[in-house]
């Protein structure tokens, strides 16, 4: 049957695969796709740990005191029953051997086909033993925990021909369906060849969705129940510009969107034609188009579309799903020099980590705080954390020698906060002087993402080199909701006059007092907002390298002069999104 599902537009363009699950477990689990050549030992590593909670299982039998209660022993017999049992591990196996998923995917995933399963039964007490089966698969996932983690692309699949509805297809395209995907996972995916993906939470700016506008595949957030109603295999289509997500679509539905596609490709590549064209505005006025990156291989998808700098390095990306081991100053330096060197003497924005909220470090994940957004992320982590802070200004400080590096302070709201770090700043300086450690200098930025710092501009503008507006951040705490919540997403709104006016206000004073200033939220890469920025003043932005060329084009046909006095009734009006149709 065919149905279709409403989520959140993230990352334009259609994508028609076959769905690929990820369930949802309460232990986090890494995913990714193993070589050929390692099934046998992924099923070993699988079989081991499954022994060893059996052996675990059992010594707990024996030591039962002899006045425990008797439904204990009853439970542990079951949970031991469960995992010898063949349902679970041959399932498990099936997706190591056919799909190549690592053990603990192929574990969760197998959880999730046998809890549909039993969901269905009518007898209570066998509904209630998924509970069971979730606790023993728990203890399996903590014992493979900790295991290195190959990546590798998933092979091409010959397609099934009988289950084709597409013609000249060779590989069957795989879409991604997740409850959630942490930005860890993303950054694994990214390696791999999805062909879109969907998750049922995450708002427009979420990280989820940042890091899939920077794989440039279709992708759809904030879908509901997305990964509970589409069944491995299924096939589905994502419409990235509708947020929409077709399950088991029609031969017709599915010619429909194959047009669509074929279309998409063509202004793809009518776009592709503006790669060398200057971005100068009707009027002359040159812009400058820089990239966000979340790795230093990034560089290469910046220079693809003649970027001319990077706008913003997310650092944080480099310390994420690493089991607690953060990388230290060498691979530090060595990760930021790349970026440097990748981008041939452009300027590189680097911002120090921004973890927390949303970005989460694996062995930091702490539900118990309920306002994540609003608790102990990007610089307040870091000034709470001097060692680590130090280790990544003297790694920043140590590349800037090898080219042009402007170092990017996130989330600053207090005077105290900016001392501090241009105190730590010094330091770093002084500490690599000591132990005559080359370094480089580097132009100093603040970003202006907290409505505080917004309106409290003169004291940025004293201290730093140039600014840089998150609009992302901007937004959230302006208009009080959380960015990655799709219940709120809705009220997310980029028109809204109060934010208007604190980008305007940002972008007049720092031009007034002669500083550089830039957005790199993603309002700097929606085509929709391109006018309105230039006509408020903007002259740089940094965006993901997918959205630099239909950023262009509107830059090409926009005279930035005539904008000026229409932006400024923007700004003056209720209603902005009105004038901005028009
Ligand atoms: C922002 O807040 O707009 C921004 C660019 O930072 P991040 O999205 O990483 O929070
Ligand atoms: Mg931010």
């Amino acid at each position: 049957m065919t149905f279709a599902i409403h989520g959140l537009a993230v990352a334009r363009g259609i994508a028609i695969g076959r769905a690929v699950l990820i369930a949802s477990s309460r232990v986090e689990v890494a995913h990714y796709f193993i070589k050929p050549d390692q099934i046998r030992s992924e099923l070993t590593r699988l079989g081991e740990a499954r022994d060893a909670v059996i052996q675990e299982l059992q010594r707990l039998q024996q030591d039962l005191p002899k006045d425990a209660p008797p439904e204990l022993g009853a439970l542990l017999d079951v949970h031991l029953m469960l995992l010898q049992d063949d349902q679970l591990g041959a399932g498990v196996r099936h997706w190591i051997k056919e799909r190549l998923y690592n053990a603990e995917w192929a574990l969760t995933t197998q959880l999730e086909q046998v809890s549909r399963q039993f969901d269905e039964m009518e007898d209570e007490y066998l509904r209630e033993r998924k509970a069971d089966l979730e606790q023993v698969v728990e203890r399996v996932l903590r014992h493979l925990k900790g295991a290195a983690v190959p990546v590798a692309p998933p092979p091409p699949r010959a397609p099934r021909q009988s289950e084709l509805l597409l013609e000249d297809t060779q590989d069957v395209p795989l879409v991604l369906v997740a409850h959630d995907l942490s930005p860890a996972d993303m950054l694994q995916f990214k390696k791999s060849v999805f062909a879109g993906f969907v998750t049922d939470v995450g708002g427009k700016t979420s990280h989820t969705a940042i890091v899939a506008r920077s794989m440039d595949i279709p992708a759809v957030v904030g879908a509901r129940s997305a990964s509970q109603l589409v069944r491995q295999d299924d096939w589905v289509v994502i419409d990235g510009d509708a947020g929409v997500m077709i399950v088991n679509p029609s031969p017709i539905i599915l010619a429909d969107y194959a047009f669509k596609q074929r279309q998409g490709e063509l202004e793809r590549g009518r776009l592709a034609r503006l790669r060398n064209t200057p971005a100068v505005t009707l009027d002359g006025q040159r812009i400058d188009l820089l990239a966000n990156i979340e790795q230093p291989g990034d560089t290469e998808a910046a220079l693809a579309v003649s970027a001319v700098g990077v706008g913003l390095f997310r650092t944080e990306f480099l310390f994420m799903g690493r089991e607690g081991k953060l990388p230290d100053e060498e691979e530090q330096y060595h990760a930021y020099r790349r970026a440097v060197e990748g981008m041939h003497g452009m300027p590189v924005t680097i911002r120090t980590i921004d973890v927390g909220a949303d970005k989460p470090l694996d062995d930091r994940h702490d539900d118990a705080h309920l306002n994540p957004a609003l608790g102990l992320r990007a610089i307040r982590w870091s000034l709470s954390e001097p060692a680590m802070f130090m280790t990544q200004l003297r790694a920043i400080l140590r590349a800037a020698a090898h080219g042009k590096v402007y170092l990017l302070i996130p989330m600053l709201a207090h005077a105290r906060e900016i001392r501090q770090t241009l105190e730590l700043i010094d330091k770093a300086r002084a500490q690599l002087d000591q132990k005559g450690v080359p370094y480089g200098p580097v132009k100093l930025g603040a970003m202006i993402e907290v409505p505080a710092a917004a309106m409290t501009l003169p004291l940025f503008l004293k201290y730093f080199d140039y600014l840089s507006i998150g609009t992302n951040d901007l937004i959230q705490y302006t208009l009080a909701i959380d960015r990655a919540d799709e219940s709120v997403a809705h009220l997310y709104d980029q028109l809204h006059p109060a934010v208007l006016k604190m980008v305007a206000d940002t972008i007049a004073q720092a031009k007034a007092a002669g500083k550089e200033v830039s957005v790199c939220g993603e309002m700097a890469g929606d085509p929709s907002m391109t006018r309105l920025l230039l006509g408020l003043g903007l002259r740089s932005f940094s965006m993901h390298p997918s959205q630099i060329l239909p950023v262009k084009q509107e830059i090409l046909r926009a005279d930035a002069d005539k904008l000026a006095p229409w932006a400024q009734s923007v700004l003056e009006s209720e209603e902005p999104a009105a004038l901005l149709q028009a």
